[in-house]
């Protein structure tokens, strides 16, 4: 099977939305009057994201959810992506599986693929994806203000416990594993939350390298500090009524630091609190008060008696 036969079986559908898609030199997008494109670009390496063992179904959803959750953090609506990939070989049932699960989302959000690049090379995907948002409204890092409560949607840390499980260093239940195991290899981007907090929210992110990493990224571009109730933050969904007993340092770095979450962290005026609570209802979200913006600068992370945890959790560096 040649590359463009390779296309046009599993990638090239109708497109609705955008006025062109798949087959010319480029696609043409056409946002809706008084909207932003938002532009994001996510790649997955084999070995580095995802192990090679993974069902492609699953990896198919979480090569686009990575991109959708970025567009979830800007409060952006899903309307197209391109689809980068370098293949070591045509394998057609790999192909097929990858194929479904990435339509299969794509579907659920209304978002066409309308073009790409296909190479030989070791298994690489790169997305990009378009959405659009209120000109001017999008949520941004920088917004956060002092007063404004902390937020986090879902939960956080299994897809970290998932990963402990598969390096070997954590035992688990084969049903806590395979509940942990889903969070990690599809992750459910936020999207509908990040569209329902438009006008509420005060500053966004997605969470993909940990909690207090990516909430540092927030602080900075803000230029704020922030405290956090390590207590307060909703963890280990998969462990939630199984009775996993996990050391509490490594709970805490789980939840706190783990990382591949894919949640939203975000802040909000405390006067706007029942907003909140209404935009995530209508989003069928979750969402979790963990803490506070402070104008003095810095995180403090403070245990259940309010007192500063004497350890550092680092976020996620790809070159460190
Ligand atoms: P060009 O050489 O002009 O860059 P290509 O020959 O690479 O175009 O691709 C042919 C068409 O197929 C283009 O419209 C391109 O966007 C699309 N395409 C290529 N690979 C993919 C892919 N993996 N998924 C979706 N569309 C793709
Ligand atoms: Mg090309």
């Amino acid at each position: 099977m040649g590359e463009f036969d390779l296309i046009a079986r599993y990638f090239d559908r109708p497109v609705r939305r955008s006025p062109l898609g798949i087959g010319d030199d480029c696609a043409l997008l056409q946002p809706a009057a008084g909207m932003q494109l938002a532009v994001t670009s996510d790649m997955l390496v084999e070995g580095r994201h995802f192990l090679s063992t993974v069902d492609p179904r699953r990896l198919g959803h979480k090569a686009l959810a990575v991109n959708l959750s970025d567009l979830a953090a800007c409060g952006a609506r899903p309307l197209a992506f391109t689809l980068s990939l370098a293949l070591p070989a045509v394998d057609q049932a790999w192909l097929a599986g990858f194929a479904q699960g990435l339509f299969a989302l794509a579907g659920e959000h209304g978002c066409e693929l309308v073009g790409g690049d296909t190479t030989r090379g070791p298994l690489c995907i790169n997305i990009t994806a378009f959405g659009e948002v209120p000109a001017g409204r999008a949520l941004l890092r920088s917004g956060a203000r002092p007063g404004d409560d902390l937020w986090v949607s879902g939960t956080l840390g299994d897809a970290r416990l998932a990963l402990e499980a598969f390096r070997g260093t954590i035992a688990l239940p084969q049903a806590i594993f395979e509940a942990a195991r889903l969070r990690m290899e599809q992750p459910q981007p936020r999207v509908a939350l990040g569209q329902a907090l438009l006008g509420i929210a005060t500053s966004a992110i997605d969470i993909s390298d940990g909690l207090l990493g990516d909430l540092g990224h927030i602080l900075r571009r803000s230029g704020v500090g922030a405290s956090v109730q390590a207590a307060c933050a909703p963890g280990l969904l998969a462990a939630t009524g199984a009775g996993l007993q996990l050391d509490e340092t490594l709970l805490q770095e789980l939840v706190l630091a783990g990382g591949d979450d894919y949640e939203l962290a975000f802040t909000a005026p405390a006067a706007q609190r029942d907003d909140v609570t209404a935009a995530a209802a209508r989003a069928g979200t979750a969402v979790t008060c963990i803490g506070s913006i402070a104008a003095t600068p810095g995180l403090r992370v403070l245990d259940a008696a309010g007192l500063p945890l004497p350890r550092q959790f680092a976020g996620f560096d790809h070159f460190r």
